[in-house]
């Protein structure tokens, strides 16, 4: 078990597309078993590869409330299949952009396909929080980030309170 360190913006390795998994292996589970064990601790409902500097398609989501280790999921080369147009909005946050929320609107329902930590192919229809939570690490794995979601105006304000968050000596430059 091994504790990985979060990458955060502008780590260029979250603006990746992350390659596909040829072979659900040993790596690719103990890769599985690092993520869960990081994203606990970070207090974090999901994660994906390239948050922990891995630019592979692999995700790990407990949105489970208290958080239940045992019914996390657990995804490999996840695709969505079908969206609804209706929408939910989440407030939602990133370990990668710490301490940042900003409303975001997605498809309220999803119909996502995956391999599982057996290498068996699952399709799962998932709903409100889930659906968020599932679509915001698939854009991880494509490079995106949450807050391209929001409009360029409050893009910018939420970056700026990132950005001196990050860097606070720059106000006194
Ligand atoms: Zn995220």
């Amino acid at each position: 078990m091994t504790l990985l360190r979060i990458r955060t913006l502008p780590d260029p390795v979250l603006r990746q597309k992350a390659a596909a998994v040829a072979v659900v292996d040993a790596a690719i589970v103990q890769l599985l078993d690092d993520m869960l064990e990081t994203m606990y601790p970070n207090q974090g409902a999901g994660l994906a590869a390239p948050q922990v500097g891995v630019s592979k398609r692999v995700v790990v989501i407990d949105v489970n409330d208290p958080p239940d280790p045992a019914h996390a999921l657990q995804m490999v080369n996840p695709e969505i299949l079908s969206a609804s147009t209706e929408l939910y909005t989440h407030n939602e946050g990133c370990l990668s952009v710490p301490d940042q929320f900003a409303p975001v609107s997605r498809p309220k329902r999803i119909r996502v396909k995956y391999l599982d930590r057996h290498g068996k192919e699952q399709i799962l229809d998932a709903e409100d929080l889930l659906s968020i939570c599932i679509q915001h690490e698939i854009d991880h794995l494509d490079g995106k980030v949450f807050v391209d979601h929001l409009s360029p105006l409050k893009r910018r304000m939420l970056m700026k309170r990132y950005d001196k968050r990050t860097h606070p000596r720059d106000e006194t430059l």
